[in-house]
């Protein structure tokens, strides 16, 4: 299933769309970490409302407000880390890589044809990430890497907005990434039954059009298991937790001469069976 919070006459709605994915048909659940903590047996079941059109509603993000931070990790792709240390003046470390991980601000996220948000006069060097992003179904505590995949309840495409400069100039991350405006995410979260563990789905972004970035989502350094088997053997992964995984090679610090986002700039993060996530840069 493909899963979507929207607006209908101003009301914000939870939906599945149809096979065509022309349409979306409502489901009974008030939002979106409602019927991930329903479940998917449970979301499958639910009888589903009459269909609307696509284009006479809205689509938000498909957590539109998350209930705690993004987990994000950092230099989770081999080629990215290479062009993250080179932009920053270091080596790249070869060794047996320790995921990064920090996270990112979200009030509330970008939904898709939304506006990125450049923030004049505060932010240089606007950047993209495409990433593919992990959403918790049922709560993770102390789960071992084979059974991560039980934990999944889908995914779906974030772009990790960063203002590098800031992100630089702070040491931790947290400001230069967490800026109001700067996380993208959707059209909808895929359902983790529609695809095998880990997902192995062609990424990829577009700037005005141009190709920056192409990969696929299983060529992580720190796999979707591993990190959830890590992380939750210390803190409780709650259903609706969201992971972006990281981004790979193409950024806009990593291109020759860098090339950073201005407004006006249309941003396509993409991934394979799940959807395109547009921006415009404002
Ligand atoms: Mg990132």
């Amino acid at each position: 299933m493909k899963l979507v919070t929207y607006l209908e006459n101003g009301t914000e709605k939870v939906g599945a769309l149809t096979a065509d994915g022309k349409a979306v048909r409502p489901l009974p659940f008030p939002d979106m970490v409602s019927a991930i903590e329903a479940g998917l047996d449970a979301v499958k079941a639910a009888e589903q409302g009459p269909a609307a059109a696509l284009d006479t509603v809205t689509l938000l993000a498909p957590i539109p407000r998350p209930r705690q931070d993004v987990i994000c990790l950092g230099m989770n792709y081999v080629d990215h880390a290479k062009e993250a240390a080179k932009f920053d003046g270091e080596a790249f470390a070869k060794d047996k890589p320790i995921a990064v991980y920090f996270s990112k601000r979200v009030p509330e996220a970008v939904p898709p044809e939304g506006a990125i948000d450049s923030h004049p006069g505060l932010v240089e060097k606007l950047d993209y990430e495409a990433e593919l992003a992990v959403i918790i179904g049922p709560a993770a505590k102390g789960v071992p890497a084979e059974k991560a995949g039980e934990h999944v309840f889908g995914y779906t495409v974030l772009n990790d907005v960063s203002a590098r400069t800031l992100q630089t100039a702070h040491k931790q991350w947290y400001f230069g990434k967490g800026l109001d405006g700067f996380t993208p995410m959707g059209p909808c979260i895929l359902t983790a039954d529609e695809v095998a563990f880990p997902p192995a789905l062609a990424i990829s972004c577009r700037v005005n059009g141009q190709e920056r970035q192409r990969a696929r989502t299983d060529m992580l350094i720190t796999s979707i298991a591993d990190t959830i088997s890590e992380l939750s053997a210390g803190m409780t992964l709650l259903p609706g937790t969201i992971i972006a995984t990281g981004t790979p090679a193409g950024v806009g610090m990593g291109m020759n001469p860098p090339a950073f986002l201005k407004p006006g700039d249309v941003v396509e993060c993409e991934i394979e069976k799940i959807g395109v996530l547009r921006n415009t840069v404002k």
